[in-house]
């Protein structure tokens, strides 16, 4: 791990140079915190990447392939089908590169001039040829997940709010209405014997993206702005590092007087020899 984080990315990829775009997770950056997002994207130091999560990965690449059987034979997926909903997983020459991780849907914003991007898992059209955002999550809960209540879920309404801002941004027709797909692993069973079930529920989540526009122009004043902004309240990061800074300052503080007063000892005992040499 300590190979893969580059604490000082090349300007090239910070603000202002010419592989920089805003993407949605630096948006949701921006909203948790304005200093991280600031330090990030104008000062070149992001924060320490977590872990990949191969197994959640694993399963956005099933459902995709799923997807993209009924994208091609224009039918609905069994799951759509189930729930009831009039559309089909919309085929378009743009799909995969709309979800492909750093291209995704690009829209040049013209009040600030930021590039914005996001990456979107799935989309799907109904006959009115309105599209309909859709995302895949999977996790392992006991319960079935049938809603997005806690409070922590804000950050996935967000990324579906941004994803049909840049679809209306290109000029698309998009319903208010997008899905989640969660999977959700059941983990009752006996044994695993090499096979991991799952619940896979459709959440509808009615999107508003009015706040996304005013978040941009807030945006831009941060990254044109020489002051680094101050911490958002939910973290304690910033805390630890200053709390860590201040204990090693002490520490050096502390040695640099020990060796003070053995380097005055010595220079006594050499004075007191000379002393006694002379006389
Ligand atoms: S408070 Fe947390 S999120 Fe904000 S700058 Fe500090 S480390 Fe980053």
């Amino acid at each position: 791990m300590a190979s893969f984080y580059k604490p000082h990315r090349h300007p090239n990829w910070n603000y202002g140079g010419p592989n920089w775009k805003l993407s949605r997770s630096k948006i949701d950056l921006f909203l948790n915190c304005p200093r991280c997002f600031y330090i990030d994207n104008v000062l070149g130091s992001a924060r320490v990447p977590g872990f990949p999560f191969n197994l959640n990965s694993a399963v956005d690449a099933l459902f995709k392939k799923e997807f993209d059987i009924h994208r091609k034979a224009k039918t609905p997926h069994p799951l759509m089908t189930k729930y009831g909903i009039d559309a089909i997983p919309y085929d378009n020459k743009d799909i995969d590169l709309w979800r492909e991780n750093f291209k995704g849907i690009i829209v040049e914003h013209e009040p600030t001039g930021l590039t914005v991007s996001g990456a979107v898992d799935d989309v799907w059209v109904n006959p009115e040829g309105e599209l309909i955002v859709v995302d895949y999550k999977s996790t392992s809960k006991d319960k079935k997940i049938d809603a997005l209540d806690e409070e922590w879920q804000i950050g996935y309404k967000r990324q579906m709010e941004i994803y049909q801002w840049l679809l209306r941004q290109k000029g698309y027709k998009v319903s208010d209405t997008g899905y989640f797909v969660y999977a959700n692993a059941d983990t009752s069973k006996e044994a695993f014997n090499n096979v991991l079930d799952f619940d896979v529920t459709l959440i509808p989540y009615t999107g508003n993206a009015d706040w996304v526009e005013p978040t941009l122009m807030q945006i831009k004043k941060c990254l044109d702005d020489p002051r680094v902004p101050k911490a958002g309240k939910e973290c304690d990061y910033c805390t630890y590092r200053e709390t860590i800074a201040e204990v090693l300052k002490k520490h050096s503080e502390k040695r640099q007087k020990d060796k003070d007063i053995h380097t005055q000892k010595d220079t006594a005992n050499t004075t007191s020899k000379e002393k006694t040499t002379l006389f």
